[in-house]
């Protein structure tokens, strides 16, 4: 289906009379200032794509430019700036009052066909990663035969996914126990093609073993510490890609041990996530020894992907229960999924009180303190969302983790290179991916509205906008208050997605969601 841009019949027949009565040189004037390729096709390759006067953010933190041109070439960025007018494209993006971006990198997401063992469509994920403007994905756990299929598909592009990145756990497949065996699983899984390695907590002699092979096959390396026997600084020392989350890393601060009380069961849910919010309030935290782990991860290349958003219902389950996008793109079967039962995993918030919500919150600010002066000392951190678990929907959440960014103290230039550069770096792909650069992998977004004004525009379900006489305006602006021409508008989010020079028309992807899950609860499903 051909989206918004496509000449009506007038203006059509026009054109063939302005080229029969005035050559060819005309057109070429005319395509300078005036759309003369069809709108991208929703799903379907183009050989080569022109997006008409963008505002660009290139990625690195420094400020937009333009209006300026992209041009897309087998699914590369053939130009940037001036494009010629020889330069025909098959397809034309007018990007007038819109901001390219990069596609955005989600550094931690589970690849989900079922919750419960309840089935659910792949393809409800992979539309909502995509809508909310991701175009890589780092899955960091899942089903490894089916995982590896997906990953195939989606880089032929016979599936409507970003692009796939399997750092999976099957190296746990030859046994645990002893140093040998663990390095028996790191070769194995190097065999059967993983990009990378998830990890999690272990014993200091086993974690050696693992990361020593773990280099010596050219894998890259991401661990989800536990309260364990190793923290951040072992495995900052050690030489891991990256953190996950926040654990490890204010253990590494405290002057011994966590204050757990005698019946703490960390087979508990609600044990396990209620005292983890407490873990960064501990009055035994030391922070000159938070500030040395932090500077060991900066020296040693830790990236640190924090998923903030996969705890954030813990400190306002009100909310987290309640936002407006659950009414047409929560899928039943994430629906019951949700639903408070210590059998599943991250289904913790039974009887959640105020005095936990408090103890996380609070957690939080020393969580941010320590991202930030992370990030300040030139520790990369990423955007990940985690997302499946914990009221927390799959793209929506990367963008929430984004605004979650901010709120820690970072500018959202900074945000967007968190999301983008760096998250191109730690899968080793930054010389290629990443910014809005000519010779990289044409992976990029059509932003309805500037996301340094509201990083919340990247939201699939649009977000609040101010109108004035019907026109998106700045809230600061000067406009007298009972102006009954002021009104509270909805506005906002990607218009296309381009993943490989691949467009992806973000309302298309939205509609097919609802859709899904307007089926989904005919049918009963999840119930
Ligand atoms: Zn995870």
């Amino acid at each position: 289906m051909r989206k918004n841009g496509t000449p009506s019949f007038p203006l059509f027949l026009l054109l063939i009379f302005g080229l029969a009565a005035l050559g060819l040189s005309l057109l070429e004037a005319q395509s300078a200032t005036s759309p003369t390729a069809p709108a991208p096709e929703h799903a379907r390759p183009v050989k080569r794509l022109l997006i008409r006067n963008a505002m660009i953010i290139y990625g690195n933190a420094e400020p937009p430019f333009g209006p300026a041109n992209v041009a897309i070439e087998d699914g590369r960025i053939a130009r940037l700036g001036d494009v010629p007018p020889e330069w025909r494209a098959d397809a034309e993006i007018d990007a007038t009052g819109k901001y390219v971006m990069p596609g955005i990198i989600n550094g931690h997401i589970h690849l989900q066909d079922e919750r419960g063992g309840v089935p659910q469509p792949f393809q409800y994920e992979m539309n909502l990663y995509l809508a909310a403007g991701a175009t890589t994905v780092r899955d960091v756990g899942s089903d490894w035969e089916k995982a590896k299929v997906w990953r195939a598909q989606s880089a032929a592009h016979t599936l409507v996914a970003p692009r796939i990145l399997l750092y999976e756990r099957i190296w746990t497949a030859k046994g645990l126990h002893t140093p040998e065996l663990v390095r028996e699983g790191v070769r194995y899984a190097k065999e059967q093609g993983v990009d990378g390695l998830k990890l999690s907590g272990m014993d200091r002699d086993l974690a050696e073993a693992l990361m020593d092979e773990a280099k010596k096959q050219g894998l890259r390396t991401q661990i989800h510490i536990a309260v364990d026997e190793t923290n951040a600084r072992d495995w900052a020392e050690l030489g891991v890609t990256s953190l996950e989350h926040f654990y490890g890393v204010a253990d590494a601060a405290l002057d011994g041990v966590q204050d757990f009380p005698p019946e703490h069961n960390a087979s508990n849910e609600i044990h396990r996530f209620g005292r983890a919010g407490e873990l960064y309030i501990q009055k035994n935290l030391n922070r000159q020894k938070l500030s040395d782990v932090l500077d060991l991860m900066v020296k040693n290349k830790v990236f640190w992907c924090p998923t903030m958003y996969a705890y954030v219902a813990s400190r306002d389950v009100i909310r987290a229960r309640g936002v407006p996008w659950f009414k047409d793109y929560l899928h039943p079967t994430l629906e019951q999924y949700f639903q408070p039962d210590l059998q599943k995993h991250g289904a913790y918030l039974i009887g959640w009180t105020n005095t936990q919500e408090v103890r996380w919150k609070k957690d939080f600010q020393v969580w941010m303190e320590a991202l930030k002066e992370f990030g300040l000392k030139g520790g990369n951190i990423t955007v990940g969302d985690d997302s499946g678990f914990i009221y927390s929907i799959y793209g929506f959440g990367h963008v929430h983790e984004m605004e979650l960014l901010e709120e820690a103290g970072f500018h959202p230039l900074e945000v967007i290179k968190m999301a983008t550069v760096n998250g191109a770096k730690m899968i080793g792909m930054e010389d290629r991916l990443g910014r809005v650069r000519m010779g990289f992998i044409g992976d990029l977004l059509v932003v309805n509205g500037n996301p340094l004004e509201n990083l919340r525009l990247l939201n699939p379900y649009g977000t609040d906008v101010m109108l004035y006489d019907g026109k998106v305006v700045n809230n600061y602006s000067a406009i007298a208050q009972g102006d009954p021409k002021i009104k509270l508008g909805h506005g906002g989010g990607i218009e296309w997605t381009i993943k490989d020079g691949v467009t992806y028309h973000v309302p298309t992807l939205m509609q097919e969601v609802k859709k899904m899950v307007d089926d989904a609860r005919a049918s009963g499903a999840g119930k």
